[in-house]
């Protein structure tokens, strides 16, 4: 069996991995954009903070090494301009000599991602403008900073990647700005934890333009909506991602309302040889079976190993998403699993929520840390819809933990008789965790 990959990052190197182990005698084929191969995207703000010092360390293998090891053709620098479904072939771009040429394939599997929005800004001029979705962006900015020395910037979009970008950026010494039409940082999750995250910001100093954007830019003047104005070396616009399906829909593959790649549980198109995993796919919300888009890399990992079982003959379904994502800034974390409240009135789901805020271990303990969580619920069969969490210590084990008692089909009642791991360094006889389920009672 001839197998093409398209993007050879997050879903397009693991998927390529998996196959090979699934499937021992394919032929598998690897193509990219990017130069890099499989680099550790999620990495990148650390690196431009300077946490990871070696920009290398986030690339797991040199393309030759890895279609050494695994028997996996690798043709990064290479653009897949089209599909031809008749013919089941490619059209493939080699971006260095611009020589174009048609592959072959028996199955075809898309991971195309999806490309950073660049903001309108009227005035720009000169003024450097930077987004971050790949290992070229990073390095774009990391040596801007080291060439150029700049002494502020301004980050445009509260969200995930903006405020990985805005605690690196202060990291490096810069004075930081974030500029959001939004009220309030992290809009995914509930106000009560953008709060807290607003209130880090602000003690570490970064300036905040809420319900705000940029009017123009006079040299390095930002001229603001409201009024005022201030001064920046350069921008870093996080404002979202659009998906990268343009070589999808041009084949005629079904695009749903999320505006991923339509596909069903074992991750085919609406061409069966040709599946689409990653960013670019849609898929299903794990409550609601409703469609879903989940940008996150866990998705693209699970999606190939479900691709390669599927291939190998011996398949198994992808379950619904909960969207299960975590995130630090400065010295707190906060992290989510399924619905916020927003997203369930959104869908007119009605649901109550149990609140815990208090120490996240033995409060005689050094160093004990602290936590706010919140879980909805749905009243009446008291199943978790979601639950949400910030604090300075252990958020990642209780949503973690809440993550799993959902898709055990747990109600909240049922976390109360968790029994967990306690030691006064990492929790309470009653966790918070099991406080949640006592509250809710
Ligand atoms: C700064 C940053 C931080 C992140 N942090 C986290 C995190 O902490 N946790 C988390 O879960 N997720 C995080 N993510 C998201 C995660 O990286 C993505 O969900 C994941 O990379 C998606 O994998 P993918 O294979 O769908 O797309 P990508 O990894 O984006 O790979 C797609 C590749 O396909 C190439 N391509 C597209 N079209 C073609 C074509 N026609 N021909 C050839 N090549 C093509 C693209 O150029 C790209 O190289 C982060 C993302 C960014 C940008």
């Amino acid at each position: 069996m001839k197998i093409l990959i398209v993007g050879a990052i997050a879903g397009g190197s693991t998927v390529a991995a998996q196959i090979r182990r699934a499937v021992p005698d394919s032929e598998i084929i690897l193509f990219g954009r990017d130069p890099v191969l499989g680099y550790g995207t999620c990495g990148m703000p650390y690196v431009i903070g300077g946490l990871i010092e070696d920009k290398w360390q986030l690339v797991g293998s040199s393309p030759e090494k890895f279609s050494e090891q695994r028997d996996i053709t690798v043709k990064l620098g290479h653009d897949v301009l089209a599909i031809n479904r008749e013919q089941k072939t490619v059209e493939v771009r080699n971006m260095e000599t611009d020589h174009v040429f048609t592959e072959s394939y028996d199955k075809l599997i898309l991971s195309p991602g999806g490309i950073a929005r660049i903001p309108d800004l009227k005035g720009l001029g000169d003024l450097p403008l930077f987004t971050l979705k790949s290992f070229g962006d990073m390095e774009e900015i990391i040596d801007y900073i080291e060439r150029e020395k700049p002494k502020s910037c301004a980050v445009i979009g509260g969200g995930f990647i903006g405020i990985e970008l805005i605690e690196n950026f202060i990291h490096r010494g810069l004075q930081t700005a974030l500029i959001d039409r939004n009220e309030r940082v992290m809009t995914l999750m509930d106000p009560e934890i953008s709060q807290v995250l607003g209130k880090e910001m602000q003690d570490n100093k970064v300036d905040f333009y809420f319900e705000d954007a940029i009017e123009r830019i006079e040299g390095k003047r930002l001229i603001m909506k409201n009024g005022m104005n201030f001064d920046v070396d350069f921008i870093a616009s996080s404002i979202g991602i659009d998906l990268d399906t343009q070589l999808a829909i041009e084949a005629d593959l079904h695009i749903g309302p999320t505006k991923g790649i339509v596909v069903n549980s074992y991750m085919q198109t609406n061409d069966p040889d040709i599946y689409a995993i990653g960013d670019a796919a849609e898929c299903k919300d794990w409550f609601t079976g409703k469609p879903k888009n989940v940008k996150l890399a866990w998705p693209a990992h699970r999606q190939s190993f479900i691709v390669a079982r599927h291939l190998a003959g011996n398949p198994i379904e992808m379950n619904g998403l909960l969207g299960t994502t975590i995130t630090k800034l400065f010295a707190l974390t906060a992290a989510m699993t399924g619905h916020s409240a927003k997203s369930l009135t959104d869908e007119g789901i009605e649901f109550g929520t149990a609140v815990y805020e208090g120490r996240t271990n033995a409060g005689y303990y050094p160093d004990h840390g602290s936590i706010l969580l919140r879980v909805h619920y749905d009243e009446q069969s008291r199943l978790i819809l979601g639950a949400q969490a910030v604090g300075d210590k252990g958020v990642d084990k209780r949503i973690d933990v809440i993550a799993t008692a959902i898709m055990g089909k747990m109600t909240v009642d049922d976390l109360a008789a968790l029994e967990l791991g306690y030691s006064p360094p990492y929790s309470s006889p009653k966790d918070p965790v099991n406080m949640i389920g006592y509250k809710a009672r």
